[in-house]
């Protein structure tokens, strides 16, 4: 028998009444579980068994699988699932994890990112409009392909004290000043930020997750910081989500 704590982030329905859950947990990464008859009514498993559901989870090995016994919630997040806004964007932060993240893979970090990201999203004080583009840029940071943002990759300046712009390369993920700029044929990948805007990524790449969620743009930085986010996610993973499209559809 094993117990671990964790978000189930999909759930795929099998036969009439049972489901496999994709768990994340800080114990074992990602876990496929079947939870046989979770979907009776009045199973023991069945509310805590469900989408976006934090919950302590005990379950057997039986020739390769795992069987769920018995389950206790932790935290149900249960305002994710009562608001189609807040279900989607879950439903896009689960759909990076699953793509990016490997069975079995150690991923307490990314345990974390994700716990804190859905436990503001419950409760309503950041808004979706910062949580999307905190969770995109700290995750692809996270899994390795954080940006060199600290300085210009020519000449080091820092530059955002002295007021100027600075051009991302998001292909490269490197930093350019102003000055050291030379505009090219193909610069598509290539995006021009504010100095505000240059430290907000920064502070999303880089502060300690204590206080990763104090940052708090008004709406235009939040839109161009999601922009960016966004795109720099989708040229370093190479693709984008289907439901990406359903969040900004509502
Ligand atoms: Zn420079």
């Amino acid at each position: 028998m094993t117990t671990v704590t964790g978000v189930i982030i999909r759930e795929k329905r099998v036969g009439e009444n049972d489901k496999i859950l994709t768990v994340l947990t800080r114990e074992c990464g990602l876990i496929e579980i079947t939870a046989k008859g979770a979907l009776n009514l009045g199973s023991k498993n069945g509310s805590n068994t469900q989408l976006f559901m934090y919950s302590k989870l005990c379950f057997n090995d039986s020739r390769g699988r795992n069987y769920i016994n018995s389950s206790e919630s932790v935290n149900s997040f249960y305002n994710i699932r009562l608001d189609v806004k807040k279900y989607a964007l879950a439903c896009y932060f689960s759909d990076i994890i699953l793509y990016t993240i490997q069975q079995n893979e150690q991923c307490d970090i990314i345990t974390r990112l994700l716990l804190n990201t859905l436990y503001y999203l419950d409760n309503g004080k950041v808004d979706c409009s910062v949580l999307k583009p905190i969770f995109e840029f700290r995750h692809i940071c996270e899994i390795g392909m954080r940006p060199q943002l600290l300085c210009c990759q020519n000449c080091c300046r820092y530059s955002t004290d002295l007021g100027l712009d600075m051009y991302f390369d998001m292909s490269e993920g490197t930093l350019v000043c102003e000055d050291c700029y030379e505009a090219s044929d193909d610069d598509s990948e290539i995006v021009k930020l504010r100095p505000r805007t240059v430290e907000n990524l920064r502070y999303i790449a880089l502060t300690d997750y204590k206080d990763l969620f104090k940052l708090r743009p008004d709406a235009d930085e939040s839109g161009r910081l999601s922009l960016i986010t966004e795109k720099y996610m989708q040229i370093r993973l190479g693709r984008s989500f289907r439901s990406l499209g359903f969040y900004k559809s509502i």
